[in-house]
């Protein structure tokens, strides 16, 4: 029977999960789910200056929204420490790892005289032979680990392929440092093995870790998890990826109006492809994922890309889903008066969404475009829409008023038919009534069917909102 597969995600605290750690935990959540397998979050909390609660916080409401689950509680790396340390001194005792009393100035001297001799500036291995009685007195050694002399180690990675790494380039690093705290690379590894993790799925700035990390496990007899080092996410230029092009925290997407599970789509697509598939459900990916289909080359993050896919996610939606995102939405932005206005008008808002959907990217988009149904009188007209309100059109909506007092039920059919017989009578195309119609009772020149705005808004509010503009003239 093979393996039960264990996929983690490991952050490192930040105060936001960006999209690149996004990724990573999708591609490590995914290929758990495929594999009816678990993904474990550790929290690589080990820099204490860093590790607030409220940046463990924004680390998980970010992997939350974009229903990224783990399997049990979090697992602070830094609350294993007594743990790495135990396996550092089982390391020395096995003959595998040593106490290196070199000071700070020793070791400075060394990295310069290497230099100047023109060799890259490692650790020269001077303790690694010495008897432990030589050890100098009122000196707390570093651990280190002895790396084997003049071999290969081997990555077989999953994207990368097979990576050779010369031993001569790794050096003897410290695994526990002098004040008894675990190094990083001693920490993943203990980790990585107490937590059965059976895959490790991260970002390819970590390949060279590997090779250490790789002579950790060595060291200790145990099997190395597979690995996937996939390529970091740059921006449309090839340039590495910057805030201009995107790279923020995912929270900012919420922000912005992006869903969940086009996010989801968006993010799956930057480093993965599945035939030209671009648009596809969550359960399509977890099918369809497979490790070796990552691509070996830098991703490029595309914003015009993300907007179209949330767009489609939007128009599929559920009004009454969406409608609760743009509730949630507007309160998070801080949009008090969208909060309010589509808090009170629930039942107008969803009859209009079908419509507003087709309309808009983002949800932002959508509160803008459902602002029309609870806007106040005098409705605010934006530029465009003020350019279509000329004394010309004011004086045709005044008659237009006349023609919809006369409308004896008030319905997009009966609205309608009005409004068709009032334009031919005019010898009017239909547009040039329902333009300077739509500015005046939305204040925009984007919005669904006019009559469908009328109906939406009422008779009474419609004829109010009318007249605003008629007396204007
Ligand atoms: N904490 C590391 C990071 O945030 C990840 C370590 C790992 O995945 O092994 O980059």
């Amino acid at each position: 029977m093979s393996k039960p597969v264990i996929t983690r995600f490991a952050p490192s605290p930040t105060g936001y999960l960006h999209i690149g750690g996004a990724r990573t935990a999708l591609f490590n959540w995914v290929y758990a789910q495929r594999m009816g397998g678990k993904m474990l979050l550790r929290i690589e909390d080990t820099d204490r200056e860093r590790s607030t609660q409220p940046a463990v916080d924004a680390l998980l409401d970010g992997l939350s929204w974009l229903g990224l689950d783990w399997e049990g509680d979090p697992i602070s790396q830094f609350g294993r420490a007594a743990r790495h340390a135990e396996i550092a001194h089982q390391l020395v005792e096995a003959g595998h790892a040593y106490k290196c009393y070199s000071s700070p100035e020793e070791l400075s001297r060394m990295r310069e005289e290497a230099r100047a001799a023109g060799k890259p500036p490692r650790y020269d291995g001077r303790w690694r032979d010495r008897d432990p009685s030589e050890a100098p007195e009122g000196i707390d050694p570093v651990i280190r680990i002895k790396t084997p002399l003049s071999t290969e180690i081997v990555v077989e990675d999953h994207v990368q392929g097979k990576v050779v790494f010369n031993t001569e380039n790794l050096d003897d690093f410290v695994i526990l440092r002098s004040d008894g705290s675990p190094t990083y690379m001693l920490a993943v590894v203990v980790d990585d093995h107490d937590m059965q993790v059976s895959h490790i799925i991260r970002g390819d700035d970590h390949l060279t870790n590997a090779a250490r990390q790789i002579v950790i496990y060595q060291a200790l007899g145990w099997e190395v998890p597979e690995m996937a080092h996939i390529p970091l996410i740059h921006g449309p230029d090839g340039a590495k990826l910057s805030k201009r092009h995107g790279a923020l925290g995912v929270d900012a997407y919420r922000k912005m109006g992006y869903l969940p599970a086009a996010m989801r789509n968006y993010l799956a697509r930057l480093g993965w492809a599945h035939g030209d598939d671009e648009v596809f459900t969550t359960e399509q990916m977890i099918e369809w994922f497979d490790l070796d289909a990552l691509n070996k080359g830098a991703a490029r993050f595309d914003f015009a890309k993300l907007e179209n896919i949330n767009g489609l996610y939007i128009r599929e939606a559920e009004p009454e889903a969406l409608y609760e995102i743009m509730l949630t939405t507007a309160r998070e932005v801080e949009r008090t008066g969208d909060h309010e206005g589509l808090g009170a008008n629930r039942e107008t808002v969803l009859a209009a969404l079908p419509d507003l959907q087709p309309r808009a990217k983002t949800v932002l988009q959508l509160i803008d475009l459902a602002q029309f149904i609870y806007a106040t009188r005098p409705l605010e007209i934006d530029v465009k829409a003020a350019a279509l309100l000329t004394d010309d059109t004011r004086a045709m909506l005044a008659d237009i008023l006349g023609e919809l007092e006369a409308v004896t039920e008030w319905s997009v059919t009966a609205i309608d038919a009005r409004m068709r017989a009032f334009a031919e009578a005019r010898e009017l195309k239909l547009g040039k009534v329902a333009q300077p119609l739509r500015a005046a009772l939305t204040g925009r020149t984007v919005s669904p069917g006019i009559f469908e705005v009328m109906v939406l808004i009422g008779r009474e509010e419609t004829i109010a909102r009318l007249s605003d503009q008629v007396k204007k003239s």
